[in-house]
């Protein structure tokens, strides 16, 4: 396997890497045949850039642009799994960063809105998501912790950066029956992936595992 820079991987090798990365998937707990599915279809490669894309399909978070991070695809697969989508659900979510998690949303819902507070990774992800062929993307420059009013309620949620708790305006965009991913807690520390339904009668909490994500940051970015 050449693993040299600058020596592009033949097309075996490519396919080589895919199946071992789907492997690896499966064997932390990623099992739902949607899920994967759609990660099969989404190829990480085409969200890292530069010096790390050799590293595209090993289960590590890497750097993208602003200082920011797509996460680990093992954490993308469960966040997605958890998060139950239906082929007629609206999907909100709190953090492009890469458009990796929207585009593999995309492939699972009707409709995905996702917002970043920095404007141009959110043009960095709608340029991708139209050379990739992703319609039902809608991405939006925009300060996530207030949600997408105009578009709520939502059927789900997923937020991919940590809150000291649910933020109440996404809780109250979240329809009866939907459900929101969230890692809470503070950024320095290790975070809790929680799952919120909401019901009838009011919000039931679950923990899911431990995380670590980037803050979520009140505010527009400056780039
Ligand atoms: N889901 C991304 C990874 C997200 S990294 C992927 O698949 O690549 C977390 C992202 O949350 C960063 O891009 C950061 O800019 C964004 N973010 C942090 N606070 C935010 C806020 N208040 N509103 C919108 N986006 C926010």
């Amino acid at each position: 396997m050449s693993d040299a820079p600058g020596i592009p991987l033949s097309a075996e090798e490519l396919a080589e890497r895919k199946m071992r990365f789907l492997f690896a998937l499966r064997s932390k707990g990623i099992t739902d045949a949607r899920t994967l599915g759609a990660m099969e279809r989404i190829d990480r490669g085409d969200f890292v850039r530069g010096l790390f894309s050799e590293r595209a399909y090993e289960d590590m978070p890497l750097p993208i642009a602003c200082g920011q991070t797509i996460s680990q695809p093992s954490v993308v697969g469960l966040m997605t799994q958890a998060l139950q989508v239906g082929p007629r659900d609206t999907v909100l979510e709190i953090g492009t960063g890469s458009g990796y998690q929207a585009a593999i949303l995309a492939c699972l819902a009707r409709r995905v809105y996702t917002v970043d507070r920095h404007r141009r990774l959110v043009r960095e992800a709608e340029a991708l998501f139209r050379a990739l062929g992703l319609p039902n993307i809608t991405a939006i420059a925009g300060d996530g912790s207030r949600g997408l009013p105009d578009q709520a309620p939502f059927d789900r949620i997923i937020v991919t950066a940590a809150a000291e708790d649910p933020p109440g305006p996404l809780l109250s965009q979240l329809k009866i029956g939907g459900i929101m991913i969230v890692p809470v807690g503070q950024s320095d520390a290790v975070q809790s992936l929680i799952r919120v339904t909401r019901t009838g009668e009011g919000f039931e909490y679950e923990e899911l595992r431990s995380v670590r994500f980037v803050p979520l940051v009140e505010g527009m970015a400056s780039d």
